[in-house]
């Protein structure tokens, strides 16, 4: 290969549009692109390649590249929702369906999954990861990874994965997108990069450099993250793309002196790929010619890049140039689709069984913004989403209940509408109505890349709407649609029940209709934190103990005194130290009770490990899905631990009464860490473990490691 041609494969590029200009053809043919992102139609993409296999002079095969982040057309909840199922199985059946339809259309890499840890939800971003949690987050992003990639990444129906933002973008300061984090490195191997460990071990052909300062060293510079961590230790052999600009971002984070610099620091580090900006077209030949960069590095991510495109079998796949309709919403990914939105909602309140209501009310009020917008039910990051094919709630239940049992009124024309025109409207459609389900929550733009808030409270004048519906003493249900974890006190008063939905996408109606009515019972539970309110944050439930931890008996406001400091500990003097709700809770219209909680006998050794089990019962009159989750603490340790950490979760199917034993095995290697050496260990002493229904509570029990 020529230089010119090692750059080309290098280079990514947004200028294919629809009708390939000649100036971009020619370059094809010059092989001086390797990439292209958002290209085209599939005409257009067939068409490029053809020019690419044919026409250049070592015919090498050009990657398309798209955000397909929850689905192509088939629009699945957005991934914080997904990761709320607690269902690895069902998101990898989820992510195939996305690659069907994504390989279908002649595209061959999904800029996901985003996998970044977030314990923030005022970023925007929180709407496309996992949330809080590490070990929740590696399985979903290799249940995500497998979808995505297939048996085998030639197969018809597969596209490559690229793991995102490598890393430490979701510890963004104050949650404002793109901005600085400094996480040491301890915390940035237990916490931050195991998601990603996790994703390359299920294969991941790609990784992309995130935008972030990561301790002073931009990450798509960053040498620790991308050439010790990613491919000393992890032996990553595909190859990693930056994001879009992030190498000539290093200038304005004060890293890289122009773009030359910037592209050497890049390549240095092990960025193989620049997408969009192109300094290392410009620049690259120069600083091979002055002795500034090693033209080995260049032929090193050459090679990886190849290597995926060989992987992906491109130079013998032909592009097909028009899918067939049938590629699309297929009945399967539709089903899928409506079984994830249903397992994904979480019943975070129902005061007496509001829910689930019956189907022999003789009539329904359905009220709020977030009822009949299809776009806003899809969430953020929805490039080839279609509207039309969504069914929203006022659609799935005027087909469950007939349109003459169903009143719909608005009331807000969106969900930062401030206008109280709707409300008499609204108010008149309760008349004669049994029950008022409220759709409420945060519209599609109000989450997503660079779309963070400061507040998290409902938008508009939601929370007025609500207040003057109580007023007609109806019962109220209430449906958050949101893309990160809310704030809604004022609503929570005045409703009997909460079923929090996210974005739930294409057959989100369809879903919440079979919950709203009972046809399925809700099962999911929070992978993120709710805070009381914005001024709690970050909280989430893997924390430190601290030395002055708040005990229950400070819930309230308690008031210490220098000369009494009997409360004097990490706490706030005007909200509850407690979240909301908690990392990994659920309702359900069932209720499940935790007993015998049982170890495997004796002290573990070293390299051995224990079985922990527990008895679940169904102690409710309905049949429905149950998370059960297993949580650690390690006591006393070289480095302080964590109160509690997921070390497993199983989702059971119970009938009403029936009781089942839940069995996990922790070996001693899944309670290890890493120590001050950056040396992954396990040390021996005591530990506590927990069978539960969520953070907060279950059985616990303990045991001793021993050398
Ligand atoms: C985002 C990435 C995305 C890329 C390509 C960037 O702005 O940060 O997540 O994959 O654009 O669209």
């Amino acid at each position: 290969m020529t230089l010119d041609e090692k750059i080309g494969q290098m280079s990514q590029s947004t200028s294919m549009g629809h009708s390939i200009s000649e100036a971009i053809k020619a370059e094809i043919r010059a092989g001086r692109w390797g990439s292209f992102l958002n290209a085209g139609n599939a005409g257009d993409r067939a068409e490029a390649q053809r020019i690419a296999l044919k026409e250049s002079r070592l015919g090498i095969p050009l990657l398309f590249g798209r955000d397909v982040i929850h689905g192509y057309q088939t629009v699945f909840p957005i991934p914080l929702g997904q990761a709320a199922s607690w269902d690895p199985g069902l998101v990898e059946q989820a992510a195939h369906i996305a690659a069907r339809e994504t390989a279908a259309d002649g595209i061959h890499w999904t800029f996901a999954p985003m996998v970044d840890i977030a314990r923030d939800p005022r970023w925007g971003r929180i709407a496309e990861g996992m949330g809080e949690d590490p070990y929740l987050g590696s399985a979903m992003a290799a249940a995500m990874v497998r979808g995505f990639q297939g048996k085998a990444l030639d197969g018809p129906e597969s596209i490559a994965a690229c793991v995102k933002h490598y890393v430490g973008y979701g510890a963004a300061e104050g949650g404002r997108d793109y901005n600085t984090t400094w996480i040491p490195e301890i915390l940035l191997r237990d916490v931050y990069l195991r998601p990603f460990h996790a994703a390359r071990d299920a294969g991941a052909a790609t990784f992309m450099s995130a935008f972030n300062d990561l301790n002073g060293v931009p990450a798509s510079g960053n040498k620790l993250t991308l050439r010790q961590v990613l491919r000393e230790e992890w032996k990553f052999d595909g190859f990693v793309v930056s994001d879009w600009d992030s190498v000539i971002e290093m200038i304005s984070h004060g890293y890289a002196a122009g773009r030359a610099d910037a592209a050497l620091k890049a390549i240095q580090a092990g960025v193989d790929m620049e997408m969009v900006s192109t300094s290392y077209r410009e620049n690259v030949k120069s600083l091979i010619e002055t002795g500034k960069l090693d033209a080995k590095l260049v032929d090193e991510s050459v090679r990886n890049i190849l290597r995926v495109k060989l992987r992906l079998g491109l130079f013998d796949k032909p592009v097909p140039a028009a899918p067939a309709a049938s590629a699309f919403l297929a009945p399967d990914a539709l089903a899928i689709a409506e079984r994830l939105a249903a397992e994904s909602a979480v019943l975070l309140k129902n005061d007496g069984g509001a829910l689930p209501l019956s189907k022999s009310i003789s009539k329904v009020a359905v009220v709020g913004p977030l009822a009949d917008s299809a776009v806003d039910q899809m969430g953020c990051w929805v490039a080839d989403g279609k509207a039309a094919a969504v069914r929203t709630p006022v659609a799935a239940l005027r087909s469950l209940l007939g349109a003459a049992r169903v009143a719909y009124a608005p009331g807000l024309k969106s969900s930062r509408d401030t206008s109280t025109a709707g409300f008499a409207a609204a108010v008149e459609a309760t008349r004669g109505a049994d029950a008022v389900v409220l759709f409420l929550g945060e519209e599609q733009v109000l989450s997503g890349e660079a779309h963070s808030r400061a507040f998290l409270g409902l938008p508009g004048a939601q929370e007025a709407l609500v207040g003057e519906l109580a007023k007609t003493g109806k019962p109220l249900v209430a449906v958050i649609m949101a893309g990160r974890p809310l704030t809604f006190p004022a609503v929570s008063s005045k409703v009997k029940a909460v079923l929090y939905a996210w974005h739930p996408g294409t057959m989100g109606g369809p879903a919440l209709a079979s919950l709203l009515f009972g046809d399925a019972a809700p099962s999911g539970k929070l992978t993120a934190s709710f805070p009381r309110t914005v001024g709690q944050v970050p909280v989430y439930y893997n924390h430190m103990n601290t030395g002055r931890p708040p005990s229950a008996s400070e819930l309230g406001i308690p008031m210490g005194t220098p000369l009494d400091p009997k409360d004097f500990t990490s706490k706030y003097l005007d909200v509850d130290f407690t979240p909301e709700y908690p990392f990994g809770f659920g309702l359900s219209y069932t209720t499940f009770e935790y007993t015998n909680l049982r170890l495997s006998a004796g002290p573990v050794h070293m390299g051995g490990h224990l079985t922990v089990t527990a008895d679940v019962a169904n102690t409710g009159s309905r049949e429905a899905d149950e998370v059960a989750q297993l949580y650690i603490r390690d006591l006393v340790a070289s480095v302080t631990q964590p109160v509690r950490e997921l070390k497993g979760f199983q989702r059971v199917h119970l009938k009403a009464g029936e009781k089942r034993v839940v069995e996990f095995t922790l070996s001693t290697a899944d309670l290890a860490f890493h120590n001050r050496q950056m040396q992954l260990v396990t040390e021996p002493g005591e530990f506590h473990v927990w069978i539960g229904p969520d953070s907060a509570r279950g059985q616990r029990g303990s045991f001793r490691v021993t050398d």
